[in-house]
């Protein structure tokens, strides 16, 4: 069924992709961006229907990279042949049974979507590919498009291995759910707090103009720095 795929175009060669009937707790942004040699694709969405021809990707070798191992954010991971991620989180992403992917949460969810992707289709068909890396990121390793590059920022908290792509020069900040502008889940099986003290502490420091979240709208500077201050202020 078309339509269930939104994109959205944020700046030149910037697009941000959501499926709009899925649960808000799981709609999560597909961040696209078009590079000179490459493009890079963050975060995949949940997997119900294929991704990747919806997506607006050219004949350029992708880089995909996944924020973190979550169901909402890897269910189109395993339709990329390059995948990176953070390696704390490498048994979620190859599907490893007893793992917190919170699949089964997605599945067992009341309204998991409010319409199905196509006819027919039922929760009870799905299932979270898996998707192992086939290569790991780290703290200030760089992915370059040729035209663009992206830092990668280890980001704990939400999730041991949570990362974000920063573009120091573009001053674009892919967060993934490190940070985002909506109620920020630090409870969850595998979330640490006092490990997101240290990343909230750490965002108002980073610089850069726009930044994406995993969910919510886009967060200019301030707005990142004063939801990271409120964070700071509750459970600090
Ligand atoms: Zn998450
Ligand atoms: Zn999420």
């Amino acid at each position: 069924m078309t339509g269930w795929f939104q994109t959205r175009v944020l700046a030149p060669g910037v697009f941000v992709t959501l499926e709009p009937a899925v649960h808000p707790m799981f709609r999560a942004s597909i961040v696209t961006i078009l590079g000179r040699d490459r493009d890079l694709q963050f975060d995949f969405g949940c997997g119900l229907l294929a991704l990747r021809p919806a997506l607006p990707l050219g004949a350029k070798p992708v880089v995909a990279v996944a924020s973190h191992a979550h169901v909402d954010h890897i269910g189109g991971f395993h339709e990329f042949a390059d995948r990176l991620g953070h390696a704390s989180e490498a048994t979620g992403f190859a599907g490893q049974p007893g793992v917190e992917t919170f699949a089964d949460e997605f599945r067992d969810w009341p309204d998991p979507v409010f319409h199905p992707p196509e006819p027919g289709w039922s929760i009870a068909d799905w299932t979270l590919r898996p998707a192992a890396l086939t290569g790991t990121l780290a703290e200030g390793d760089r992915i370059d498009l040729g035209d663009r590059q992206f830092t990668v920022l280890h980001l704990p908290g939400h999730s041991p291995g949570g990362i974000g792509l920063l573009d120091e020069v573009g001053g674009l900040f892919l967060s993934g759910d490190a940070i985002y502008d909506d109620e920020i889940l630090d409870d969850l099986p595998g979330a640490s707090i006092p490990d997101y003290l240290r990343t909230m502490d750490r965002l108002r420091t980073i610089d850069f103009r726009l930044a994406i979240g995993g969910h919510g709208p886009e967060m200019s500077r301030p707005r990142l720095i004063a939801i990271a201050e409120d964070y700071l202020r509750r459970r600090g």
